[in-house]
């Protein structure tokens, strides 16, 4: 028997569901090495799930409890008539965060637009300082365009901005000092990831360029004195402060230090695929009930609650010493 909806996501392990990551193409017009080939194929577009079918989905997840939205891709900014979903999950009753996670590159015209459809947070994507570097990295990015979108969000009143930094040892491990001085001299959190084997890429062993957040804060820690924080995001990262400094400083390790136990969130692929881990892939196919039963919310709220059985107790990134997870991120939805 189907359970009926109810207005709390509840796991197996009594682990309560009130965040969502919904990715809303997975294109992008960068090609960063530790997310995607280089030599990427993308859905056809009738495996997307149109915006109104992400828009249905978003009422929802919400009307089931979830009280932060944050959309991210592939390059969710680049996805024609975003700002269409953006207005119309930013207007949900009981939504009490929109947020979107972005490459930057398309923020000095979208920012505006954004701040007024009611984003008031953003993470943007920043792994490096160095023009060159940077262009390297994302394949096909240009710093400055990056740096543009990010002083015009914080004009348009975007007032918190976190840059999210993967570190991979002999790319940008000897920026973890400038990044977060950039941060600090704008006013920005920042957020230092451990990379995580998803996809497989050819370019290089992932495991040999890992850099732990222990590693990393170790690093700061010669200039700066790391105030542990008790402050919590939505999101899995451990939060220090430096001083009197309003800028935040965040670690996210899903390596270094498991942070399955307080899993709040779910993710739905673009494709309309509801994973429940991460690191994991056990899904559900939301765009199947959606297509099935078109406009019926109670046959997507069920189908979403019943999903809650599915969720894996932790993420194993690794089985057998090989990745066992061969979605990329941008299919993910990071
Ligand atoms: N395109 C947007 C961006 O770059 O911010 C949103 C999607 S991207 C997949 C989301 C985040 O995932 C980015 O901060 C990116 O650096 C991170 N990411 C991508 N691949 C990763 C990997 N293999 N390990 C850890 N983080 C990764
Ligand atoms: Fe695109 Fe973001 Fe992946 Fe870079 S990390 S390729 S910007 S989706």
């Amino acid at each position: 028997m189907q359970s009926e909806p109810q207005t709390v996501l509840e796991d197996r392990f009594g682990r309560v569901v009130d965040y969502l990551r919904l990715s809303v193409t997975d294109r992008c017009d960068f090609r960063c090495v530790y997310c995607m080939a280089e030599d990427m194929r993308f859905l056809p577009r009738q495996q997307v799930l149109t915006l109104e079918e992400m828009a249905f989905l978003g009422r929802a997840f919400v009307s089931l409890g979830v009280r932060r939205i944050r959309l991210t891709g592939g390059e969710p900014l680049v996805r024609r008539d975003v700002l269409m979903l953006v207005r119309q999950l930013g207007a949900l009753d009981g939504l009490d965060e929109l947020t979107i996670t972005t490459n930057g590159s398309q923020l000095k015209t979208m920012a505006p637009a954004l701040a007024s459809a009611g984003v008031r947070r953003l993470n943007i994507s920043l792994d490096s300082l160095h023009p060159e570097r940077f262009s390297a990295i994302t394949r096909t990015g240009k710093l400055a365009q990056v740096l543009a979108g990010i002083d015009a969000a914080q004009k348009a009143g975007i007032s918190r901005i976190k840059l999210n930094s993967v570190i991979v040892r002999d790319l940008n491990d000897d920026e973890v000092l400038p990044l977060l001085d950039f941060a600090l001299e704008k006013g920005l959190d920042i957020s230092y990831i451990e990379e995580m084997p998803l996809g497989q890429i050819d370019c290089r062993d992932r495991r040999g360029g890992l850099v732990s957040s222990e590693e990393v804060r170790a690093l700061i820690g010669e200039r700066y004195q790391l105030l542990p924080s008790t402050e919590t995001s939505a999101g899995p990262s451990r939060y220090y402060r430096i001083g009197s400094s309003k800028s935040r400083i965040g670690f996210i390790s899903p390596h270094s230090h498991n942070f399955c136990d307080s899993c709040n969130r779910v993710r739905v692929t673009c494709e309309g695929r509801l994973l429940l881990c991460l690191g994991n892939e056990h899904s559900v196919d939301l765009r199947a009930v959606m297509r099935r039963y078109p406009q019926d919310m109670p046959a997507l709220q069920n189908a979403i609650v019943n999903a809650m059985a599915l969720k894996p107790e932790r993420h194993y990134f690794y089985h057998d010493d090989k990745p066992q997870v061969l979605r990329f991120m941008n299919a993910t939805g990071g």
